[in-house]
């Protein structure tokens, strides 16, 4: 087991978050520096530190934040428009919090490559 972050605190409802959506397996939240008008991290409830720990057993996991992910920007109004999600890995994909989790970012035009 990896070590626990501040997402187990969100998990567990010892640190405020501003929840957005919320199942058996799956929480989500607005992030707290937002890179878009609408930017929310969407994260397996089951600690998975990053993409390289992702396996036959929890793939079923990350599936179900890409479901989780599109019904939120359904439900916001930005499947037409679009919009972009995103999962970084260890340090040069850029992630800090080692807990997998999806950003969903909508509602301004996305710039491409990410650099
Ligand atoms: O992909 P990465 O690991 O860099 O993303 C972590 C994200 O978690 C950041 O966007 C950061 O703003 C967010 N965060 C948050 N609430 C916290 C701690 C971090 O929304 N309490």
């Amino acid at each position: 087991m990896t070590e626990s972050t501040i997402f187990d605190k969100i998990i567990n409802k010892e640190i405020p978050a501003d929840v957005v959506y919320e199942d058996e397996h799956t929480l989500a939240f607005k992030d707290i520096n937002p890179q878009a008008p609408f930017h929310v991290l969407v994260i397996p409830k089951q600690r998975i530190a990053t993409i390289n720990d992702v396996n036959e057993q929890n793939s079923h996991l990350i599936g179900h934040l890409y479901v989780v992910a599109a019904k939120l920007a359904k439900e916001h109004g930005f499947a037409e428009e679009g919009y972009r999600v995103v999962m970084n890995c260890n340090e040069h994909g850029g992630q800090t919090v080692y807990h997998v989790h999806l950003h969903l970012l909508a509602g301004k035009p996305m710039g491409w490559p990410p650099y």
